[in-house]
């Protein structure tokens, strides 16, 4: 049966006016499952000004208040969170259990975000000149709007959208087109967590939704998620606009092998990271640089891992790899493995014909493994994003530091290894926003921030923990002088620049 999906304004579903719409597809059957709406500009305008208006009275509801609305979100999205998971698996293909874990590292921010009014206090300093106190408090920005990557539909619109609702904003989701219905159930949940109708709203679209947002002068900040072009082009267009943006983009995150690392867990690391959700994953490991004479052994052990991964429906128990989002994408991803192999890199396994557990029409890609990747190579440079790891095999610790620091991207990154000393340098030497010590997928827990540098993030911002909070607020610094009758100061006319003692 097919489903539509609209825009959410105001409490309610929305169809708008815009009669444009595009397909969603099941990547496991190929089958078309529903159909969303693609806002044009009076759709977006009216999405836009739902969440102006609710923004006086959300900024001024009690901090207690919307705490305890917070708060009843994350009961409800702890409860239900494994039928989320199933929406999400329907439309982007990764197995039940890794849109489970997705959710779980949202959920950390909702409930980081349910401290906000420890987040949000300011400092008081009294007496700073006689009579006068200082304090500073931090108010929200106005409407926020998040634009999302089809890679993590509930986890990324969850980084931001907990402290921006906490904080006092209102929200514009502008979710991935290739699976939106998630971002529906999100809103329907808020709605019956108590939230305000016009706090959350959801606008449904493509390029045209994003230029209104990036565009409105009702918008006051923007968080995107998605690839490195579009990253660019959205920071450079709000910046324009007057909008603070934190925009992430792409990447190509390197794991170092050094020689004396416990080789079955760094193969089993580089699998579970290389492989897991297709490789579809922003901290997917896609190149593993073997520190010499640690190669051989190495990429032996991963190919034996990754010719027992099960393929299949996501849906399934059995499965632990799903298919690729679409099929162009599957395709795109095929054509990479085509350029390696043609390039002169060696193919140790090739997932192009990969039995799957599933319908033919899948959207299927198996595990794939390269060795003796070189970085002029295509499979190098590109983000892939798909389940294909390059092993490059370097000769000394330096040679991969070289190599990571070289690289344009700058997301994540890891080294295994038993040396201390190696890991504490390593982690100082890189360029790289964050790095894993035998830990291969380093995502920040919701307390500390998560981006990368150099071309994996735009702006200054880091997304959650204290970074979130900082970029959601904007401060103001209150200077105040109450006048004690008993010692009233003389007054006069003084023009000079105003002094402190
Ligand atoms: P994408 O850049 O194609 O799309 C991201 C968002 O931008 C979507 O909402 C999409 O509708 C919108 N968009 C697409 N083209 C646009 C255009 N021309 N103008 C304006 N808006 C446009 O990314 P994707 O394919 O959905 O997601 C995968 C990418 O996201 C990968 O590059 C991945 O590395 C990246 N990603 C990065 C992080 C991170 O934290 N750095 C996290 C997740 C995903």
């Amino acid at each position: 049966m097919i489903h539509t999906i609209h825009h959410w304004v105001n409490g309610v579903e929305s169809t708008g006016r815009s009669d444009r719409w595009t397909d969603i597809t099941n990547p496991a059957t190929g089958r078309v499952t529903g159909r969303v709406v693609m806002a044009d500009e009076a759709d977006a305008e009216a999405v836009i000004t739902a969440a102006a208006r609710a923004g006086k009275e959300w900024a001024a509801t009690s901090l207690a208040r919307r705490t305890q609305i917070v708060f009843n979100f994350r009961e409800l999205l702890n409860s239900r969170k494994s039928e989320l998971a199933e929406i999400i698996t329907a439309e982007h293909g990764k197995v039940h259990s890794d849109a489970v874990g997705e959710i779980s590292r949202g959920q950390e921010v909702v409930e980081f975000a349910c401290g906000i009014p420890h987040l949000l206090k300011g400092h008081l300093s009294p007496g700073v000149s006689t009579g006068v106190d200082v304090h500073s408090r931090r108010d929200p920005v106005g409407v926020v709007a998040i634009i999302s990557p089809f890679n993590f539909p509930a986890m990324v619109p969850m980084w931001f959208f907990p402290i921006a609702i906490a904080a006092g904003n209102t929200v514009v989701l502008k979710p991935s087109e290739k699976n939106p219905s998630a971002s529906l159930w999100l809103a329907r949940l808020w709605k019956e967590a108590g939230l305000p109708d016009g706090v959350f709203n959801v606008l449904q679209g493509d390029k045209v939704a994003v230029d209104a947002l990036l565009t409105s002068k009702d918008v006051a900040a923007v968080s995107f998620v998605g690839s490195t072009p579009i990253a660019q082009y959205v920071y450079e267009q709000a910046s324009r606009n007057g909008k603070r943006v934190q925009a992430l983009g792409g990447a190509k995150n390197h794991m170092v092998v050094l020689p004396d690392a416990d080789v079955d867990l760094a193969a089993d690391a580089a699998v579970n990271a290389g492989f897991g959700s297709a490789g579809e994953r922003c901290m997917a490991i896609s190149v593993l640089v073997a520190v010499d004479p640690v190669g051989g052994e190495l990429v032996a052990k991963i190919a034996d891992r990754a010719r027992g991964i099960v393929v299949g429906d996501g849906a399934s128990e059995d499965s632990e790899m799903g298919p690729l989002v679409t099929r162009a994408h599957r395709d795109r991803v095929a054509a990479f493995v085509d350029a390696g192999e043609a390039a002169g890199a060696k193919l140790v396994v090739d997932g192009r014909g990969v039995q799957a557990k599933g319908e033919s029409d899948g959207f299927w890609l198996g595990p794939t493994l390269f060795d003796n990747v070189t970085t002029d190579m295509e499979i190098y440079r590109e983000e892939i994003f798909g389940p294909v790891l390059s092993v490059i095999r370097v000769k000394t610790y330096d040679d991969a530091v070289a190599l990571i620091n070289a690289n344009p991207y700058g997301n994540g990154t890891a080294i295994f290894t038993n040396d201390g000393g190696a890991a504490r340098r390593f982690e100082a030497d890189v360029q790289v926003g964050m790095i894993g010590v035998n830990v291969p997928v380093p995502v920040p827990v919701a307390y500390y921030s998560f981006g990368g540098w150099k071309q994996s993030l735009f702006g200054d911002t880091h997304a959650h923990g204290t970074e979130g909070v900082h970029f959601f607020t904007r401060g103001k610094a209150v200077t105040s002088r109450w006048i004690d009758p008993a010692n009233r100061p003389e007054g006069g006319i003084e023009l000079g620049f105003p002094r402190n003692d």
